[in-house]
């Protein structure tokens, strides 16, 4: 082959090379080109359902509207790919699932939007698809994506969510923060470094301070315990705490306050906030102390009263000192129950306000008076010595007997009082009363108007005391109790004229017990009233069946200051007699001066009353009282019963025999019969014959006998008559 041949051969390979070499790069180019498109295609499918996804997810629905026909398409996604669902209304159609309170506003902005004046569509309101649905709320926001060349909105696109849970939270939220702010109890949130981060405006209020100086407030300068200390670790240490603390206010004032805390944790259970809740108590605390003042002062004489004597009491024994004694005095008044019966309740108040004005006057500064109760008080006194107590005893006695003058009544109190020493007579503030308590006993029975050592044997004596009261409230109702006959004797012709008669109780416990005990207990007791009435209608027996026998005796009973203001005291003497064929004179009532004690007018207006329906009056013990001759001559009087004191000692005392010669003198000349009692001796006896007596009584003749001997002896003497 030639040359020119091989080279042309070789051309059209070259040609035909280049032409397929042509083709195969079209091919590809238009396969790689379909192959991109392809790709497109798929990323913006997969775009698409990223986006379906994402609104199904947000529980938004989107919505168009178009101009050209007025028409709301709204899409509503699920999670499925491709699986939208679409519903078209009417604008107006739309509008109409709106709340009614809703619609207004929503028409006004989709105006106001579609004409270009604001920007966005965004609008919360409530909805609902059907009238039986409950509405919700949703919030859509929209905007026009096509306007038309006047500017108008030709389709305006956005979204719709329903917002009812999270409005919810908002509303729960707002109430929460209105209940915070509005409180008015203060309240705060403090940050874990202690700073006050929120306040309300009662908080601000309480510690005086503006909002603006809160970022500058610490717990520190804020709230202090009872040692003065920030309780930092304690709040931050308690999920909830309650207490009563100090808050400091900004003004250095101090207010109680009660605090309730509680910690609030983040999610990782570190201490986030602690929330105070804080409440000004000052007010409470006033009136607590002042109803704990209240609490221990007598509201009537405004001195310390029971509880408060007590707690002093006991902190005085804990730090008493070595070198000085304790001295408790227990102050009761005598026979107070009679002034509040005689003059009425406010009399006795006054007097108890003067006796307690009395007793701090007589006191020193330091020394504690009392009222410990009703007609009783309580002293309390350090001294150096045991003389030193009994000479307070007895000024106080003194200060209480000066007369006082309330309301226009003329007074005196007389008080008993029973002293127990600390340490001799005890160490605890229960065995100082009680002991204190018994020796005001012993002063009351030994006369009143007096005072009394405790003595470790007056215990026992206070038990018998209790066993005796007890038995003797029974003692009527077991029969106990009987009556002695003491006759009384004429002297003109030595005959038996009649008896005294004396009370007796015999115990099954403590066989007799004498008269003595027994009678002024009874009267402690009022027993004394009930016991008198029995005596009565005894007595009035006794007076019946002498009189059935044919003797025409006279019987002397007697009756305490107690029995004479017994209101029923006549009632029951006349009914008594009255059942008597004995006239009520042959019954004799013997009283003694004590009556006068208290109110001499009521006493003699009582015994004139006796007087007036018959009875006689004797006026028994003369001489031991406050023998005031004056009595002799006011008065209603038959009898007087000259003391056994004056006829002891007629034999050895010239100046005896004087009194008694001067005491019948004046019974003579005032026409009272004269009863010496307790003759013994027959020198006594001639002695008081002597000086013209009427009648005697005593052991020289005869001692009490019982009702039968008694009887016996009058059928003897009657039979030798
Ligand atoms: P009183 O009324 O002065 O009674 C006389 C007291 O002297 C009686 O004591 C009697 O036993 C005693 N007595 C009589 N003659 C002699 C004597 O020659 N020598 C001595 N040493 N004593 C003599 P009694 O029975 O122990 O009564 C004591 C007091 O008890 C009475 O004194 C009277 O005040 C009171 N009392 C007795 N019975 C009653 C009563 O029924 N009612 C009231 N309220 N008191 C009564
Ligand atoms: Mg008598
Ligand atoms: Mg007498």
């Amino acid at each position: 082959m030639s040359d020119e041949l091989w080279q042309r051969r070789l051309d059209r390979e070259r040609q035909a090379r280049k032409s397929a070499e042509h083709l195969l790069t079209e091919k590809s180019r238009e396969l790689y080109q379909s192959a991109v498109e392809l790709k497109h295609a798929l990323a913006a499918s997969e775009d698409q359902r990223r986006l379906q996804l994402a609104l199904w997810g947000s529980g938004e629905l989107i919505w168009e509207w178009q101009a050209q026909d007025n028409l709301m398409h709204l899409h509503y996604f699920s999670s499925q790919p491709g699986e939208t669902l679409c519903e078209t209304l009417l604008w107006s159609d739309w509008l109409q699932r709106l709340h009614p309170d809703d619609q207004g506003a929503a028409l006004r902005d989709w105006n106001e939007h579609l004409c270009g004046s604001c920007d966005y569509y965004d609008l919360e309101f409530r909805a609902r698809s059907t009238p039986n649905e409950a509405w919700r709320w949703l919030r859509t926001q929209g905007r026009a994506v096509e306007r038309g060349s006047d500017g108008l909105a030709q389709r305006v696109t956005g979204t719709c969510k329903d917002i009812s849970r999270q409005r919810e939270a908002e509303e729960h939220l707002r109430l929460l923060a209105a209940a915070f702010a509005n409180n008015r109890d203060a309240n705060a949130v403090l940050a874990s470094d202690k700073r006050v981060l929120q306040a309300n405006a009662a908080f601000l209020e309480l510690i005086g301070i503006s909002a603006a100086q809160l970022p500058a407030l610490q717990l520190d300068q804020l709230l202090l315990d009872a040692d003065d200390q920030c309780p930092w670790a304690t709040l931050s240490n308690t999920e909830h705490w309650q207490g009563e603390l100090t808050c400091l206010r900004q003004n250095g004032q101090r207010t109680p306050v009660e605090l309730s805390s509680t910690l609030v944790r983040s999610r990782d259970q570190q201490i986030g906030h602690l929330v105070l809740s804080l409440r000004d108590i000052s007010e409470r605390r006033r009136a607590a102390d002042h109803l704990q003042h209240l609490a221990r002062l007598d509201v009537l004489t405004q001195l310390p009263n029971r509880l408060q004597f007590q707690e002093h009491l006991q902190r005085a024994l804990q730090y008493q000192p070595r070198d000085l004694y304790l001295a408790l005095l227990f102050v009761d008044l005598d026979d107070f129950k009679q002034v509040n019966d005689a003059f009425g309740h406010d009399i006795g108040d006054a007097l108890l306000q003067q006796v307690a004005q009395r007793l701090q006057k007589a006191l020193r500064q330091r020394d504690l008076v009392a009222r410990w109760g009703g007609d009783e008080f309580v002293v309390l006194l350090e001294l150096r010595s045991q003389e030193q107590v009994l000479l307070v005893a007895d000024k106080l006695i003194k200060a209480l007997n000066e007369p006082m003058d309330l309301a226009g009544h003329i007074l005196t109190a007389t008080p008993s009082i029973g002293i127990a020493l600390a340490p001799e007579h005890g160490n605890e503030a229960g065995d100082l009363l009680r002991h204190a308590d018994a020796a005001m006993y012993v002063a009351k029975r030994e006369g009143r108007n007096r005072y009394a050592l405790y003595r470790p044997e007056l215990n026992e004596q206070l038990v018998h005391r209790i066993k005796l009261a007890n038995l003797l409230r029974r003692a009527l109702a077991q029969q106990e109790l009987s009556l002695a006959l003491q006759p009384k004797i004429r002297l003109s012709d030595q005959r038996i004229v009649g008896a005294e008669a004396l009370l007796r109780w015999d115990t099954r416990e403590f066989g007799r017990v004498p008269p003595d005990t027994f009678i002024p207990l009874a009267e402690e007791l009022g027993l004394i009233v009930p016991i008198g009435h029995w005596l009565v209608r005894e007595a009035a027996l006794l007076l019946n069946g002498w009189q059935a026998q044919g003797w025409p005796l006279t019987l002397a009973i007697n009756l305490s200051a107690r029995q004479l203001r017994d209101e029923q005291l006549l009632s029951v003497l006349c009914e008594s007699m009255a059942d008597c064929s004995a006239p009520p004179e042959a019954l004799e009532l013997e009283v003694t001066e004590s009556i006068l004690l208290e109110d001499a007018a009521f006493a003699r207006q009582r015994l004139q009353a006796l007087r007036d329906a018959g009875f006689r009056i004797a006026l028994d013990d003369f001489g031991t009282g406050y023998s005031s001759l004056s009595y002799l001559k006011e008065l209603p009087l038959d009898r007087v019963k000259i003391d056994r004191s004056f006829i002891s000692d007629l034999e050895q005392s010239p100046r005896g025999r004087a009194l008694l010669s001067s005491i019948a003198g004046l019974c003579r000349a005032l026409s009272l019969q004269t009863t010496a009692e307790g003759v013994e001796t027959a020198a006594q006896l001639q002695l008081v014959q002597a000086e013209g007596i009427d009648e005697v009584q005593g052991y020289y003749y005869y001692p009490p006998l019982t009702i039968d001997a008694f009887n016996r002896l009058l059928q003897t003497s009657h039979r030798e008559a």
